[in-house]
């Protein structure tokens, strides 16, 4: 169900996008008051503090979730919505450094993140336009045959069945673009809308039984006896257990997080409603579209038939620099005719990644933590919620074949952390396509 302009007068704490400006009316959570004693304490209401969340309560546990906005405020309200399987890493890549077994467990997880959102979704009845279907573009021939790679190893090695190669007339059949040189169709990702999942999430841990507070900005965490207490301006909780899932704040809470992971501005747009014509000379079949480049641009159509086009990465933000004005080249070098066509909606968020490009998961006594998803946090983020709540409960092993992922630590400020996460990270992917 999409909601009236007069019912959404109460989204208007949202950061402005698409997504925000579509959204289902959620009700507001009351802030945190006085004081409450729980078994685990998450501190985030995006994928990963929901998916905490959700499991922890299903387990018996007691869990209270503090967000500082709203739900879904972060990058989990307005990211591109792209749900995709594998992690942000080639498998080949995944074997070289971590040999044949371990990329095996690796990439099974990444199968489970993808199939769990699917199984969640259709449980909870969440109403998040959820259409199955991807398709990864490759945007060189030389990138062609590094996805025939991907496709060989992730069948042969990794008994994964549900990707085949599709030559170069059938993207552009399937995108209506002649950008691309071939691709990847995959029957398991797929596209949803962001932001209506973090809802819809939230009304199942809610039923679950855990308690969600809004408006609820964690100042100060600090041990007391054998508990932890978190502190808010108005209200405290007295935990055994602390799941920071912050997103890109997390390292302000934990300065181990900090150190290993780095937050790059990402862009996305949603142009006007297009004429049924125009529609039909984009993306088929309901399909996502994410292309192979190292700054990959990703699209879709929105059941209105906007076309949903995500892409570019600063790691500063300079403020002269509109959003639209970022995102419209890469949309018009995939469509050219689309050269001018209306943006209604332009917006950023903030996306983290690490060294390894694989997740910064991990925890220091009491204290879990779990960020670092390279823009595949839509599946992966909802894991290692499932993740963190096994390690509370004694079964580490799954948890730990993640927290245990070297992901080098980078002292010095967070300005100059910046480019050298991204130098590094950008290395690994050339490495890996070449
Ligand atoms: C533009 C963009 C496009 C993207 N596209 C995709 C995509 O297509 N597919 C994909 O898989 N991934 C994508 N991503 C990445 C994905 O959105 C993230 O990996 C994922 O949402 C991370 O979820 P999270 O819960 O860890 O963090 P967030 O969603 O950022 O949630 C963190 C929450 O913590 C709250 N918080 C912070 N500090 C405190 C505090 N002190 N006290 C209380 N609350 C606090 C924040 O308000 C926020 O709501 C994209 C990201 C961006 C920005």
């Amino acid at each position: 169900m999409t909601v009236s302009t007069e019912d959404t007068a109460h989204l208007h704490d949202y950061p402005q996008s698409y997504f925000a400006a579509t959204a289902h009316v959620a009700p507001f959570r009351p802030a945190l008051e006085g004081v409450k004693q729980v078994d685990v304490c998450v501190i985030g209401g995006g994928y990963t503090g929901l998916s905490t969340a959700l499991h922890g309560a299903e387990r018996g546990l007691s869990v209270v979730l503090l967000e500082g906005r709203r739900i879904g405020w972060g990058a989990s309200g307005l990211n591109g919505g792209q749900v995709m399987p594998g992690w942000s890493r080639t498998s080949r890549s995944l074997i070289q450094q971590f040999g044949e077994a371990r990329a095996r467990q690796l990439f099974a997880l990444a199968t489970e993140a993808v199939e769990q959102l699917w199984l969640r979704i259709g449980r909870h009845a969440i109403d998040c336009e959820a259409n199955k279907g991807h398709l990864i573009a490759a945007a060189t021939a030389s990138d062609m045959e590094m996805l025939e790679a991907v496709v060989d190893c992730r069948s042969q090695l990794f008994g994964y069945g549900h990707s085949r190669l599709v030559d170069r007339e059938t993207v552009a059949r399937l995108t209506g673009s002649e950008a691309f040189h071939g691709g990847v169709l995959d029957a398991e990702g797929g596209h949803l809308h962001p932001l209506n999942l973090a809802l819809g999430l939230a009304r199942a841990a809610e039923g679950a039984g855990a308690r969600l507070h809004e408006n609820s900005r964690v100042v100060r965490l600090r041990p007391a006896g054998s508990r932890m207490l978190v502190e808010t301006q108005r209200g405290k909780v007295l935990t055994k257990t602390v799941v920071l899932a912050c997103g890109a704040q997390t390292g302000k809470l934990l300065n181990r997080v900090e150190r290993r992971t780095g937050a790059l501005t990402a862009f996305a747009a949603a142009t006007e409603p297009l004429p049924k014509d125009v529609a039909a000379t984009l993306v088929k079949d309901g399909l996502a579209v994410c292309d192979t480049r190292m700054s990959a641009n990703y699209f879709h159509l929105s059941p209105d038939r906007r076309l949903l086009f995500g892409g570019g990465e600063r790691f500063r933000l300079d403020p002269e620099e509109a959003p639209e004005s970022i995102v419209r080249p890469r949309l018009e070098s995939v469509y050219p005719h689309l050269a001018g066509v209306k943006l209604d909606y332009a917006w950023s968020g903030l996306v983290t990644v690490t060294s390894s490009r694989m997740p910064a998961i991990g925890r220091e006594g009491p204290v879990f933590y779990a960020d670092g998803y390279a823009g595949q946090g839509v599946a992966l983020a909802n894991l290692m919620g499932k993740l963190i709540v096994e390690a509370i409960g004694g079964e580490c092993s799954r948890f730990e074949l993640i927290s245990h992922l070297p992901n080098l630590a980078v002292p010095g400020g967070r300005w100059l952390r910046l480019p050298i996460f991204a130098a590094i990270g950008a290395l690994a992917a050339l490495r890996e396509t070449h």
